[in-house]
């Protein structure tokens, strides 16, 4: 299967950049009896340079698993795909989606059903589903099939507009699919994973992990109720004149109460689900749960949306009882904006996905912050494997760096007479570089110190436009936002205020005059909470003292931290000024991109104003 580079440049669409055919050339020889491990700054372009090397493999015979995070990042490799099939390759990929984005008969129950409510409808509906007789009376793939590259939208509108099911006709092409983009969820969630493996054989199928930095911090059979759950879960039992199941739910409540009353907001514990349902009660949750099933039916049946908190609370504790004693799987109790939670977090991602990635005929992962390697294979189970490394793209003539002295996050709190330093540190900063900005904070804690020091204030006087994320931002506010950041790019007066653990430090890119300045107020620590003490213990448990806590703490705060100030270089031209608004930022140089180790400056506060700009 080896290339030469001459053939391997033909497959590749576009005029290489630097290092796109070394790093094609290795990972085509790899990938043929290895995993491979894919470090590349951002804006190298992974997606073409992959696709490039699967090719060849794709001919032979051989499927393209390409598994990404979230639903709305599916389509880009199908999407990338066409430079392909404009260039001469006949294959064909899809993005698939699940039943939640496809299915045209839930509409009928509401908007906003949950993945398991629409594949109950469906569970209960399918064989009365006029959409699904239409598709057994015959779908032709054939246009599908030429088109070579089919999104799940395209698919979906040209289904409905036939009256046929998106769903079961994108499961019909899935079978002849080359290659096939999907959520994370389809290859490493169990529950999952059977829908994909009865099209497509893991045995025959390479398996890429997009943006894998992400797959280490799964919370796999993760599930939480509130107080809310119990509420509504006892209204049900009592409307259905259950007497045995309300009293049962009842008592519940008044155990998780006592239990947890002294919680105050933020504060968490752990807590042991045989305390809270002893196990001469596991009859009544059985009940409970029995109950919660015809109650879905019966709204179903009515044409309503087939939710049931019994049934969700009924089987969260039935899980919680089996996975009590699990090493890696916790249970913690926590009060969070006045609501009382409690969560089933699990932690075994080594121990789960080691023999995951023993299924496919190999695995190829990528993304630009994964370092140090050995520690993101050891957590995700990964045994021998290749790596390819691509080296920095950006020198002075892209980016400038700056380490400013007298700046921290660290403590519980921020200090008044730090947040005013910030502030004074950001207004510096942005009236030199009077181009769209965006401040990612190390948490909303921090974000909402900063505005409350008067960030708004000033920025506003400065002529920005100030966008903040907020903790309860709907993703369709979200998109809305960040249009309108990107609108002022022309005026250079947008100000995005972000955490870096939110959806903008991570998710969003950012070309060119979109996002010129980048300021990171602190290192995204997780805060010190039980959750993150009970990761650093497994975690030490499992790979020592020194190991488990850079494992658990460091180094995906790093990351975060690395994916943030990447938003601003997306490619080879882009311009960006990057400002580490944390002197401990120097103790971890050796965890940050290439370019920061390379190019960073130490400066004072007062020196922000005359921050070197690349494009000027
Ligand atoms: S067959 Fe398709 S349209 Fe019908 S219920 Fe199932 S997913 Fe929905």
């Amino acid at each position: 299967m080896q290339q030469s580079s001459c053939a391997v440049r033909m497959l590749f669409p576009y005029e290489p950049r630097p290092f796109q055919l070394e790093a094609l050339l290795e990972l085509s020889r790899h990938v043929k009896r290895w995993n491979v491990v894919l470090e590349a700054p951002t804006g190298f372009g992974k997606t073409p340079v992959v696709l490039a090397a699967l090719i060849p493999y794709i001919k032979r015979g051989y499927r393209v698993l390409w598994a990404v995070r979230t639903g709305s990042e599916t389509d880009r490799p199908v999407e990338e795909l066409r430079a392909f099939l404009k260039a001469g390759v006949r294959v064909l990929g899809v993005s698939y989606r699940g039943k939640r984005d496809m299915c045209l008969l839930a509409r009928k129950y509401g908007r906003g059903l949950s993945y398991l409510e629409v594949a109950y409808i469906c569970e209960r509906e399918k064989e009365r589903c006029p959409y699904y007789a239409n598709l057994r009376a015959g779908l032709d793939l054939k246009p599908f099939m030429e088109a070579g590259a089919v999104t799940y939208s395209e698919l979906f509108s040209i289904a409905e507009s036939m009256g046929v099911c998106p769903y079961y006709a994108q499961r019909r092409l899935v079978k002849y699919a080359d290659l096939v983009s999907l959520n994370y969820n389809y290859v490493i969630d169990r529950r999952l994973e059977w829908s994909i493996r009865r099209l497509i054989p893991f045995s025959k199928s390479i398996l890429v992990i997009d943006e894998a930095h992400n797959i280490q911090y799964l919370n796999l059979e993760g599930d939480e109720v509130t107080e809310g759950t119990l509420r509504r879960a006892f209204a049900e039992a009592e409307e259905a004149g259950d007497n045995a199941v309300a009293s049962f739910i009842s008592q519940l409540t008044d155990r998780v109460k006592s239990a947890f009353s002294h919680l105050s907001e933020e504060e968490d514990e752990v807590f042991t689900p045989s305390q809270l349902v002893p196990l001469s009660a596991a009859s009544l949750l059985e009940r409970a749960e029995k109950l919660g099933e015809a109650i879905r039916r019966a709204r179903l049946e009515e044409g309503q949306r087939p939710r049931s908190s019994l049934y969700h609370l009924a089987t969260f504790f039935i899980k919680a009882l089996e996975l009590e004693g699990v090493d890696g799987v916790v249970f913690v109790a926590e009060r969070e904006r006045g609501t009382l939670r409690l969560r089933i977090w699990d932690m075994r991602v080594s121990e789960i996905l080691r023999d995951r990635w023993l299924k496919f005929r190999s695995c190829i992962f990528m993304s630009g912050t994964l370092e140090p390697l050995d520690a993101f294979a050891e957590v995700i189970g990964l045994g021998d494997y290749k790596v390819v490394r691509v080296p920095n793209l950006y020198g002075r003539d892209n980016v400038r760096v700056y380490i400013v002295k007298g700046l921290s996050t660290r403590g519980a709190e921020l200090s008044i007479e730090m947040a005013s330093a910030y502030v004074e540190a950001i207004t510096r900063f942005i009236k030199r570089v009077r181009s769209n900005t965006a401040i990612f904070t190390s948490s909303y804690r921090v974000q909402e110190r900063l505005i409350g020091a008067g960030l708004r204030v000033e920025a506003e006087k400065l002529g920005f436009k100030v966008i903040a994320e907020t903790r309860l931002m709907s993703g369709v506010e979200a998109r809305r936002m960040l249009e309108e950041f990107k609108e002022l790019a022309s005026s250079g007066r947008g100000l995005l205020v972000a955490p870096m653990a939110g959806r903008f430090a991570e998710g969003a890119d950012f070309p060119g005059e979109q996002l010129r300045g980048v300021f990171l107020a602190g290192i995204p620590f997780e805060k010190p909470t039980t959750k993150t003490r009970l990761y650093v213990e497994y975690f030490t448990k499992l790979y020592g003292e020194e190991r488990g806590r850079l494992y658990a703490y460091v180094y995906p705060a790093l990351r975060r931290a690395s994916q943030a100030m990447g938003r601003a270089l997306r490619g080879p031209n882009d311009k960006a000024v990057i400002v580490l608004g944390d002197e401990r930022y120097l103790r971890y140089l050796n965890l940050l991109p290439d370019y920061v180790k390379e190019l960073y400056e130490i400066i004072g506060v007062e020196e922000l104003d005359e921050v070197e700009l690349p494009w000027a």
